[in-house]
């Protein structure tokens, strides 16, 4: 077998015997919707996190259009975004009715340049939703302010970033409220879909929590329209387990990046500030000729991907805003240049060398 771009398989081997009897648990008791092992996981998610309330969702998508609606944003208003994400990111923003408002990134960290957002805040913007890219966040702190000064809300798109830290603070645990996802190749992932919400506001908590479940408050009586973007039991099962397991995994990430720091030659790696911890939700190299690079790792056995090879302004999907690529040069420029390689906590000592020294003698 030649080496994958994350180890899933390694992963379950090593936890088979404790996510076995967690699947076959719920399967005893039946209790497939909500109940005791979504409960559980909440709380556990809360005591990680560092947060007063944890929700569990369908998907990191479903926590961030719950999210939306529970701040009450709608047509007409403005959400301040990155343009370099996963589409779900703007997509949400667009769902609920607003307009997604691109700021460009950092040419250091690929996150969303903070410095750049006041000039996009108009009297329509209700949010900032900055997202913590490959692991790593932004200055979020620095972000919830902004947003206070103008009366305007901060929400976290933690969902590659679930486990890293500002300042000693876990993502997800510093804007008003903040969603992860447990995407399988996500840092924390399930056997599944799967995502969360965190805040401390026990207002937003109790919106979230009736938006997910169609609106209702009591059953069959519907206060809200909502939607079904219920945790699965099972999916919050397998969770716990992982969880447990999650520190050990984030040492075993930073062993690894660090490794790929100081031996990737002639490449640019995105710079860890000095403030910030990394999850690594993907490791990824800047290469001037990415088709080539590709190509030649490819032939070596070493499979890798592009996140993203489309900036949020390029998609056909939002023609309709009219951008113009040249407002976002470091996008363009990042966008047209990133490719991630193999990584995950279980990637052997030999197949991490075998990349760095394949790495080396290609790039
Ligand atoms: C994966 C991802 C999402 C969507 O999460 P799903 O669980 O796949 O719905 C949203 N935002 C970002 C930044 C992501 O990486």
């Amino acid at each position: 077998m030649g080496i994958g771009f994350i180890d899933l398989q390694a992963q379950y081997r090593a936890y088979k015997d404790e996510i076995d009897r967690a699947i076959q648990g719920v399967l005893d008791s039946s209790a497939y919707i909500m109940g005791p092992e979504v409960s559980a996981l909440e709380s556990e998610l809360s005591t990680f996190v560092g947060v007063e309330h944890s929700i569990g969702c369908s998907s990191g998508t479903s926590a961030l259009e719950l999210v939306l609606r529970a701040l009450g944003i709608k047509e007409g208003d403005e959400v301040i975004t990155t343009p370099f994400t996963f589409f779900a990111t703007a997509e949400m923003i667009s769902i609920v009715g607003a307009k997604p408002v691109f700021v460009d990134i950092e040419p250091d960290t690929y996150n969303i340049d903070t410095s750049k957002i006041k000039e996009k805040i108009t009297p329509k913007t209700k949010a900032i939703m900055a997202v913590s890219i490959f692991g790593q966040m932004p200055d979020i702190d620095n972000i919830a302010n902004i947003a206070k000064e103008h009366g305007i809300k901060s929400i976290e798109d933690g969902a590659q970033s679930f486990g890293a830290t500002l300042r000693g603070r876990k993502s997800c645990s510093i804007a008003e409220i903040s969603t992860t996802s447990f995407f399988p190749a996500k840092p924390l992932g399930g056997y599944g879909d799967g995502g969360a919400i965190f805040t401390n506001d026990k207002e937003l908590e109790d919106r979230c929590r009736v938006l997910l479940n169609h609106g209702q408050n009591q059953r069959y009586k519907h206060s809200l329209i909502g939607i079904n973007g219920r945790l699965d039991a099972i999916q919050a099962a397998i969770l716990r387990v992982k969880l447990k397991h999650f520190p050990e995994e984030i040492a075993k990430r930073e062993e690894i990046a660090k490794r790929y720091d100081e031996n990737l030659k002639n490449v640019v790696i995105p710079k860890i500030a000095t403030d910030r911890t990394s999850v690594y939700a993907q490791y990824t190299l800047l290469v001037e000729n990415r088709e080539e690079f590709i190509k030649a790792a490819s032939e070596k056995g070493i499979p890798t991907a592009i996140h993203y090879p489309i900036p949020l302004y390029r998609q056909e999907a939002y023609k309709f805003l009219n951008e113009n690529p040249n407002e976002y040069d470091v996008c363009e420029e990042v966008s047209s240049k990133v490719v991630s390689i193999p990584f995950s906590p279980f990637l052997s000592i030999e197949d991490q060398e075998y990349i760095i020294e394949s790495i080396n003698s290609i790039s």
